[in-house]
């Protein structure tokens, strides 16, 4: 699993997923205001959203909307949401629930990027995916 801040709005979110010429997607995009969810890609395919072809054919990826510099996006209900299908996703996929196996993109061997960046609440985040 591995999570982003998409940098951009929920709809700005979808339209870069649209346009094949961005050559970028996610599985999932989770709207800040009230937590709900687009899946983009099927779970079986590969979405190019970790900078890393090993990490993206073998990774789930959720955006969510806002920016790293920006908490005021990280809403209750976006979390929560987030977390709800972060764990149905583990389940699904017989992937264990913790740190090691639920990364931010800037966790990814050889990511440029920072996001979710330092405003982002892991410890609620998976306090929240073991309990969801
Ligand atoms: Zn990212």
């Amino acid at each position: 699993m591995i999570i982003h801040v998409a940098q951009t709005t929920y709809s700005g979110t979808l339209s870069v997923f649209r346009n094949p010429r961005t050559k970028v997607s996610a599985h999932y995009v989770v709207r800040s205001s009230d937590g709900h969810v687009a899946q983009c890609v099927r779970d079986s395919d590969i979405a190019w959203h970790a900078g890393n072809w090993d990490y993206n054919t073998r990774s789930i990826g959720i955006e969510h909307e806002g920016w790293v510099d920006r908490p005021g996006y990280f809403t209750d209900a976006m979390y929560e949401r987030s977390a709800r299908l972060t764990a149905s996703i583990c389940e699904r996929h017989g992937i264990p629930k913790n740190r090691a196996h639920i990364i931010g993109h800037h966790e990814v061997p050889g990511s440029d990027h920072t996001d979710p960046g330092r405003h982002w609440d892991w410890k609620r985040y998976l306090r929240l995916v073991k309990s969801a």
